[in-house]
């Protein structure tokens, strides 16, 4: 299990807050890769270069990178620029030829996250080896999954680990490429404490013009950092063109960022928000035991309709509820999205409290 002990979470490289991870989406010349690197490197404060050498396309036929003759580029990159590299491993082979080649971080792509088997034999490739694994998201949006592929490496003796939110792949994923949840890095660091997470706005955007809100975002929920695409030609790039930039803009994305204090120590500050957060405190509660009370009466009504011999479910009550409900919301400048998700979570707890007295069950889901 990933456990609290465990002090040295996080890249283990020498790199500030936040950490910029920057370079093209692949590897495609030894020209593209060390001129794009070169002027990265000498225009930004990015920490780790990243390059795809192994490129995990939807399609077959398509470019899958350039292969094991990209990785000799990529040491000629170190030497010129004196930082680390970075590249996405998806199996043993990779793995192998990566620590021959001296990488210095890994990281391990969404699709093959979202595979334990692919996940557990790289761990094992790993034993033994002290190397930071950077673990982006699966593809579809399941935190234990993530957590899982974490706790196979960090099993398998890797303790330098941090995550990647680059986003989910769903029906609807909005403006977005891959929808970001906000919610899942944060419980991640909730449940994980001293994990680094990375957020990869380029993979969440999918194009140029999201990229500055996203990566703001990021920085605003106090992500440890960044890992952005750039390319000297982003139009012209083999993969995932329509997202990179090049790294004169990539330079302007990074200083228009406001990297926003996690604190202060101004007395006057501290004491505005200490009342502040004694009246959210005071609202919770109240909350919390208006709902107990709703859900006591929600029980008392299952009785009633157990006696009687009704049905659990009204569907017109419910749809009466939902719809007055929600411009009750709308009156107290509740989004819609936020309304809707309480509302149904309300009335499934209240479902369940009638068919547990329906059915005489207390036993816990
Ligand atoms: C990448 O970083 O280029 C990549 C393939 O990312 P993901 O695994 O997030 O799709
Ligand atoms: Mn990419």
């Amino acid at each position: 299990m990933l456990t609290k002990s465990i002090k040295d979470w996080g890249l283990g490289v020498d790199t500030k807050k936040p950490i910029l991870i920057a370079g093209p989406c692949s590897a495609e010349t030894e020209e593209q890769l060390i001129e794009t690197c070169k002027q990265i490197a000498s225009k930004t404060n990015t920490s780790i270069l990243r390059a795809g050498i192994w490129k995990p396309r939807t399609r077959p036929n398509s470019f899958e990178g350039v292969g094991k003759i990209g990785l000799p580029w990529l040491n000629t990159v170190k030497q010129q620029t004196q930082l680390p590299v970075t590249i996405e491993v998806a199996n043993t082979a990779h793995v192998e030829l990566a620590l021959k080649a001296g990488i210095d971080v890994l990281w391990i792509g969404a699709r093959t996250t979202v595979n334990p088997f692919a996940v557990q034999e790289i761990a094992d490739s790993l034993k033994g080896i002290d190397i930071p694994v950077m673990v982006k998201n699966p593809i579809n949006p399941d935190l234990e999954l993530w957590i899982g592929a974490m706790e196979r490496l960090h099993l398998a003796g890797i303790n330098k680990l941090a995550a990647i939110h680059r986003g989910f792949s769903v029906v609807l994923s909005g403006p977005y490429r891959n929808l970001p949840k906000w919610d899942y890095p944060i419980e991640l660091r909730r449940r994980i404490p001293g994990l680094q997470v990375i957020c990869d706005p380029s993979h969440i955007c999918g194009k140029r013009a999201l990229l500055q809100g996203v990566a703001q975002k990021a920085m605003d929920l106090d992500f440890d950092g960044l890992m952005l695409e750039s390319h000297i030609n982003p139009d012209q790039a083999w993969s995932d063109a329509a997202q990179q930039v090049t790294p004169d803009d990539l330079k302007k994305l990074i200083d228009a960022l406001l990297i926003r204090k996690p604190a202060s120590s101004d007395p006057l500050f501290i004491d505005k928000l200490d009342s502040l957060r004694g009246t959210i405190d005071h609202l919770d509660q109240n909350i919390l035991k208006l709902l107990g009370q709703r859900m006591e009466i929600a029980t008392e009504i299952g009785k009633y309709k157990k006696e009687n011999n009704i049905a659990v479910l009204d569907l017109e009550r419910w749809k009466t509820i939902f719809d007055t409900r929600m411009k009750m919301a709308g009156a107290n400048n509740l989004s819609e999205l936020f309304a809707d998700g309480l509302l149904q979570a309300i009335h499934q707890e209240s479902i369940k409290k009638q068919t547990d007295v329906m059915n005489n069950s207390m036993i816990e889901e």
